[in-house]
């Protein structure tokens, strides 16, 4: 088997310098306290605020459950306006809180709410906004605000991509009511399961503390219809120890997708996404969009790079509306949502994570240029590296 025929996966998690994880084990194990926000969950917590630059946040055991309570602490009911170009979660979080989603279109580019398109959705039962920022990439955050205020309605931002993402050096899970994060393990950022919730006064802060851990306020007081939500120590003690690499993780992704982007440049049919201007990226996902100008199908390519060990991901496809769940649902039409569905129908994401070798981008690179058997673009191939 040569090098390259290993099986490459659209992500594979970085994980801490395991001495170092076993150091804090060794503290767990001695004082025995393994949950029920400890000294590690309390730590990191601290460290969090500092490293994103937030006021407030508040940790939990994944990023659906950060968001199910999010929709709880602002008392959400009714409808709220959301994407369908998402992972399933953002709309689920909103049916296990009885909720309706209504789903409207994105922008044709990066794949976000269309934020000219959210008003004409309003009805009377709306009450809040929840777009996600795909890819990390940064919604049009002060149109939909001004929307927002102007209807009455809150805003949570699903910001699962956006761990340390900054707009003009401000982090966007400023952004909104409440942000939610996930670090599960395929995230750019993880804790193996895990999430937060960003927000901007310790009384929420304190109301969302008491709904991750049944209501509890004392040994005997509770004080609120809570849920069991809450960080556990070993992934918050993991978590401290990531926060340390991130930096040169960011760096290293940052690279793959400069270089990916270069050699795709000058291929027929294929769009990468470029950096928002004043926005410092996590390059958490690598997406490329299949048009009719490329030689094979989407899904035709997916599966080619699938024949030689290459598994992309189609993020996101199905789209949510498109569910058996929700495609019922009025705003669910095809006719109300050809971006999205465009979108969906023409995304694949390449492989990115900071071990992924370039050995491995090359070959995922001319797999995709292999088609053309195009002189010049194989001769920029090997110039590149
Ligand atoms: C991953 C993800 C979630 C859910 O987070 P988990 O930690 O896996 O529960 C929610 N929304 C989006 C957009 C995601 O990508």
């Amino acid at each position: 088997m040569k090098e390259t025929d290993h099986k490459i996966f659209v992500t594979q998690p970085t994980l801490p310098n395991l001495d170092e994880f076993v150091g804090a084990l060794t503290q767990i194990w001695g004082s025995k306290r393994i949950t029920n926000i400890g000294q590690f969950h309390q730590e990191f917590e601290k460290q969090l605020t500092v490293y994103l630059g937030v006021k407030y946040i508040s940790l939990f055991a994944n990023g659906t459950l950060a968001l199910m309570t999010a929709i709880q602490a602002l008392g959400l009911v009714g409808e709220v306006i959301t994407t369908p170009y998402s992972f399933v979660a953002t709309a689920h979080s909103l049916w296990w809180n009885k909720i309706k989603p209504v789903f409207v279109d994105v922008d044709p580019v990066y794949g976000n709410l269309d934020s000219d398109k959210i008003e004409k959705a309003i009805t009377e039962k709306t009450t809040a906004i929840l777009p996600v920022h795909v890819y990390g990439n940064p919604c049009e955050h002060d149109k939909i605000k001004a929307i927002a205020d102007k209807h009455n309605l809150k805003l949570i931002y699903d910001a699962a991509h956006a761990f340390r993402v900054e707009e003009n050096g401000n982090s966007i899970l400023n952004y909104g009511d409440l942000s939610i994060l996930s670090f599960h393990a395929t995230k750019v950022f993880n804790t193996i399961e895990g999430g937060a919730i960003i927000c901007h006064d310790e009384q929420t802060k304190q109301q969302i503390d008491y709904l991750k851990n049944f209501g509890f306020a004392g040994e005997t007081s509770i004080v609120a219809p809570g849920i069991n939500a809450k960080m556990n120590e070993l992934q918050a003690a993991y978590g401290i120890l990531q926060l340390k690499a991130f930096k040169d993780h960011v760096k290293k992704r940052q690279e793959i997708s400069f270089k990916y982007r270069e050699l795709l440049k000058n291929i027929k049919g294929i769009r990468c996404l470029e950096d928002v201007d004043h926005v410092s990226h996590n390059y958490s996902y690598f997406p490329i969009f299949v048009d009719k100008n490329y030689l094979l199908t989407r899904d035709e390519l997916y599966h080619k790079l699938k024949d030689n060990n290459i598994f992309g991901r189609r993020y996101f496809y199905p789209l949510i509306s498109d569910l058996s769940i929700y495609k019922a649902l009025p705003s669910a039409k095809h006719s109300n949502l050809t971006k999205a569905k465009k979108m969906a129908e023409q995304v694949i994401c390449l492989p990115i994570y900071p071990e992924l070798e370039h050995i491995y981008t090359k070959k995922i690179v001319s797999i995709i240029i292999d088609n053309y058997n195009d002189k010049k673009l194989s001769t920029n191939l090997s110039h590149f590296y």
